[in-house]
């Protein structure tokens, strides 16, 4: 294990960073010298709202040697916008492994960069992991300039629980590996968070009602900060019924929520519970059967030895 001290930058505000990681080489000797590493930003960018990026993302934009970015193009845009006209090199997921190496020895070699994504937070189902995971295991300060990501947007207006609640990503293009990550997902409490595109919204809200149940509370948002904003709740089967409907409301990029599954009645017995039970009871004593039933199904012991007892009775 490794633990390096890092001085002050000019662009960062911490005063010292400590970071520990295992697998670090023993031979690094950065701090020997005077010397600096490079820091990696990783730097949020408005998702449609050019407005939406903060004053430090600015300052670190114009500032570093070189920002990487998903598609330049696309980013030579906000910072033509901006009047920033630092360099641009490519950094997608086709090429991240194979640029890595370069960013690096730039890096430790002295260079700032920053890393941006077409929208939102780079990393976020976006490029990065492998930069930032490769930068930190080489000892190289990673820094978050923080600032939009659709998922949090979407979340702060969507209305429903925030306390909890799990990111589901894209989900698989093919209906079948869709419907089976939809099924996983059945008994989750938690707020489901997914994001799509215009081509799959209608195909996946049908699955989201066959899998998870149409009568199940969703918040659909749309467009965020842009002309066409629009977020709609209802249940799943009524947000289905509503994009069938009108074709406007199929377009542009979306993040889905899901309310989660309701609190499981721990006194009720589902089927398949009762499967379990019957089977384990016409092999064992009624005690044990429900003690491994429990554990089985995550029911309450005492609720299924009353069940057990029933069904003794039956025959
Ligand atoms: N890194 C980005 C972030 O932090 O939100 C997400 C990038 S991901 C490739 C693009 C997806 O994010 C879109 O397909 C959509 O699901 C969601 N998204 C991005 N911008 C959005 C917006 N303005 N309104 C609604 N959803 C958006």
């Amino acid at each position: 294990m490794a633990i390096i001290k890092y001085r002050q930058t000019a662009l960062s505000q911490a005063a010292t960073v400590i970071i520990i990681w295992k697998e670090y080489p023993n031979d690094f000797t950065m701090n020997k010298s005077d010397h600096r590493a490079g820091v990696l930003y990783i730097v949020a960018t408005p998702i449609g709202n050019l407005g939406d990026i903060s004053a430090r993302a600015l300052e670190v934009l114009k500032a570093v040697s070189l920002i990487a970015a998903e598609d330049t193009r696309h980013s030579r845009k906000l910072l033509a916008h901006y009047g920033i006209g630092t360099a641009l090199q490519a950094v997608h997921e086709h090429n991240e492994r194979n640029v890595t190496g370069r960013l690096l020895q730039k890096l430790s070699a002295g260079a700032d960069i920053a890393l941006i994504s077409d929208a939102g937070t780079p990393l976020i189902s976006d490029p990065g992991f492998h930069l930032v995971r490769s930068a930190r295991q080489a000892g190289i300060r990673v820094v978050p300039v923080p600032g939009p990501s659709a998922l949090i947007a979407a979340l702060s207006v969507a209305g429903l629980p925030t306390d909890r609640f799990v990111f589901a990503g894209f989900l698989p293009v093919k209906q079948a590996a869709r419907r089976q990550r939809l099924q996983g997902m059945v008994t989750e409490a938690a707020t489901l968070v997914f994001y799509e595109s215009s081509h799959r919204i209608v195909d996946c809200l049908a699955d989201m009602a066959t899998c998870l149940g149409g009568e199940r509370e969703a918040t659909l948002a749309r467009e965020l900060t842009k002309t066409f904003e629009t977020v709609l709740t209802g249940s799943l089967g009524d947000l289905l019924e509503c994009l069938q409907a009108d074709s406007h409301q199929q377009k542009g990029e979306f993040v889905v929520m899901v309310q989660g599954a309701p609190p499981r009645d721990p006194a009720a017995i589902d089927t398949a519970a009762e499967q379990v039970l019957a089977v384990l009871l016409s092999e064992l004593p009624l005690k044990q059967a429900a003690a491994l039933a429990a554990k089985i199904t995550g029911l309450s012991k005492n609720v299924l030895y009353e069940q057990g007892l029933k069904l003794k009775d039956k025959h």
